[in-house]
């Protein structure tokens, strides 16, 4: 499934709420510097596209036109979310491209929150970390700490620095939600062996929250399984004990 370019929705999202999108990829094609084989966009591979990323002013242009029908209709959203086809902070321009989407929030719809759902690739680079500390919510994944599982799942393009993106998430100071995909399959990392040290990343990073999620879409490998209430909301329990809000989506 792709997204259209570079808006998207409204959207109902189970953990947004009333949520407009901002896809900073093309229409036709995903790029990503991981290659998640839950992903819902496809595997990296099978999702070529040919088309370029739309540019700042295309971002800007299209925000502003949804903005201005969704204030006609009386219908503003919760949150403006940057996801989509791929990892938003890869674009070029997604430093200016936020302080634009700053700017059109606080004219619109100023009660509205931005959030970046990003895979945490690009953390490490300063002008990422400076434009997500002026984002309302820092959506970071982290889905294990284990290299092995890591590159099964999240498949990361090379170059992938496991300590240096949590040493980075440290330094947001707080400032970094934390979300994390539990699912089980020929991939698993609900087991004890990767909870515990996901438990001390945590307690290392300090982030505001931590979102506890599961497949709720169709995934392209597919013999991936969800995993169960139980498992998740013992996780969650866990992470309360650390002192942290934590949300489960099932
Ligand atoms: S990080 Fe997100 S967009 Fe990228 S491959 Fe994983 S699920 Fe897909």
């Amino acid at each position: 499934m792709l997204y259209p370019s570079p808006i998207f929705g409204p959207v109902h999202s189970r953990r947004l709420g009333l949520s407009l999108g901002i896809n900073l990829m093309p229409a036709d094609g995903k790029m990503c510097s991981f290659d998640c084989i839950y992903c819902e966009c496809g595997f990296n591979a099978d999702a070529r596209g040919g088309s370029p990323r739309p540019t700042r002013d295309e971002v800007a242009q299209g925000l502003q036109r949804q903005l201005e029908l969704m204030s006609a209709e009386g219908r503003l959203p919760d949150v403006l979310t940057f996801a989509g086809n791929g990892e938003p902070t890869l674009h070029p321009q997604f430093a200016d491209i936020i302080a634009d989407t700053r700017r059109l929030r606080d004219a619109y719809c100023p009660e509205a929150r931005i959030s970046v759902l990003s895979n945490a690739t690009q953390v490490t680079k300063p002008a990422v970390h400076q434009a997500l500390m002026l984002v309302d919510n820092n959506i970071q994944k982290l889905d294990t700490v284990d290299i092995d599982i890591i590159r099964r799942l999240d498949r990361p393009a090379p170059g992938y620095d496991l300590q240096a993106i949590i040493d980075a998430l440290a330094r947001f100071n707080g400032h970094v939600i934390v979300q994390t995909m539990f699912l089980t399959g020929h991939v698993d990392n609900t087991d004890e062996q990767y909870v515990a040290p996901w438990l001390e990343a945590l307690k290392r990073i300090a982030p505001q929250s931590v979102m506890v999620y599961t497949i709720d879409r169709p995934t392209p490998d597919h013999s991936l399984r969800k995993a169960d209430a139980q498992t998740l909301d013992a996780i969650a329990e866990r992470v309360r004990a650390l002192g942290m809000a934590c949300s489960v989506a099932y």
